[in-house]
């Protein structure tokens, strides 16, 4: 055992995911932009109702619930949330009820079940649809109490897994991704390539927080790289420092994560999460074109968009390995079809 598998040992946990998950080159995108050597950690295919980051983080948070014996589980995003379909997958799999509060967009005026809504649906999820200026914590707290009324202890958890709000007090999404990279170094030894980058999406951070720590332990010469999603530089930054160190706390590992350890930019944001931009919608196109690999456009499609513009603005050295985590949502490419289209042939007839 590792020092990290051994400190992740007090933790309880759960299999629901298929690991280790492929380490692969990126040889065609290499060519087609003329990048240092490229890979790609295939976290989009964990397993679990059709994969993401989420997979690795619940392998814990389920346990936690199980451990304390908790009868359902309530969590709450938008309606297109990867973490609330995985959630729910996982719930379902251990018996423990979904409860879902979910804020619609401003431009959804009625229920859009498609994406990953349609699969918490399949599901069988207990969904309750907010309008966009309804009151979600006040909502959870009203699901809360009526669960409470018939008896049953409800788990809160807020979107991500990450423990920034409300309900979680050790850092346990986190503490899997210290332990992925350990699995994605490992991987990348084997194959001859030694990273000297790895670039991610950085939301709720506790993907995030845990590779930095994973990093810190096992290869602290390579540097992480976090794009945001949502928050500023100096939000995100803080956010992501706090959590690793939390893990550390947690997790009793003699490591001190500095200011210095933790990336985060926040270029390319666009409009704000969850909102769809042109060099996106290329970027998420040029990944399919050159590799085959789907991406989505809230997380990903936004991390590959700085990907290929640090590969632009050379800020990689030509004998560099520089690894993308994938870290899935696939399915929400399917409600954005009208945006994804709009760019994709507007580029045919071009
Ligand atoms: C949740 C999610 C992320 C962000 O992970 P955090 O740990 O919340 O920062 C990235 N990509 C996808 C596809 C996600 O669903």
């Amino acid at each position: 055992m590792t020092v990290l598998e051994q400190a992740a040992a007090r933790f309880p946990r759960i299999p629901l995911s298929h690991l280790p998950t492929p380490f692969e080159a990126m040889a065609d995108l290499a060519a087609a932009t003329g990048g240092p050597r490229l890979f790609v950690k295939r976290d989009d295919q964990t397993g679990l109702a059709f994969g993401g980051n989420k997979a690795r983080k619940l392998e814990f948070i389920l346990a936690d619930m199980k451990a304390r014996r908790f009868g359902s589980v309530i969590t709450w995003a938008g309606t297109q949330s990867n973490w609330v379909r995985m959630c729910t997958a996982a719930a379902v799999r251990f018996g423990i009820k979904p409860i879902l509060v979910l804020k619609l967009r401003p431009d959804q005026t009625r229920e859009a079940a498609d994406g990953n809504l349609l699969l918490d649906r399949i599901l069988g999820a207990e969904v309750h649809l907010l309008g966009p200026d309804e009151d979600q914590p006040a909502a959870v707290e009203r699901v809360a109490e009526a669960e409470r009324a018939r008896g049953r202890k409800p788990y809160l958890i807020a979107a991500g897994g990450s423990g920034t709000e409300w309900s979680m007090t050790e850092p346990l999404g986190a503490v899997a991704y210290a332990l992925a990279f350990e699995e994605l170094w490992g991987q990348a030894q084997e194959q001859g390539a030694p990273l000297t980058h790895l670039v991610l999406a950085s939301g709720s951070g506790s993907t995030h927080a845990g590779i930095v720590v994973g990093a810190k332990a096992a290869a602290p010469e390579v540097e992480i790289i976090g794009v945001s999603t949502r928050a500023s530089q100096a939000e995100g930054e803080a956010n992501v420092l706090g959590l690793a160190r939390k893990t550390v706390a947690a997790m009793d590992l003699d490591l001190e994560i500095e200011p210095g350890d933790v990336t985060v930019l926040d270029g390319y944001v666009g409009g704000g999460y969850g909102i769809l931009y042109p060099a996106v919608v290329e970027a998420i196109a040029t990944l399919a074109r050159t590799e085959a690999i789907f991406l989505d456009p809230v997380y990903t499609g936004k991390a590959m968009t700085g990907f290929l513009d640090l590969i632009r603005k050379k800020r990689f050295a030509p004998d560099d390995a520089v690894c993308f985590l994938h870290t899935g949502g696939t399915p929400a490419l399917f409600p954005y079809r009208e945006e994804i289209l709009e760019v994709i042939e507007g580029d045919a007839t071009a």
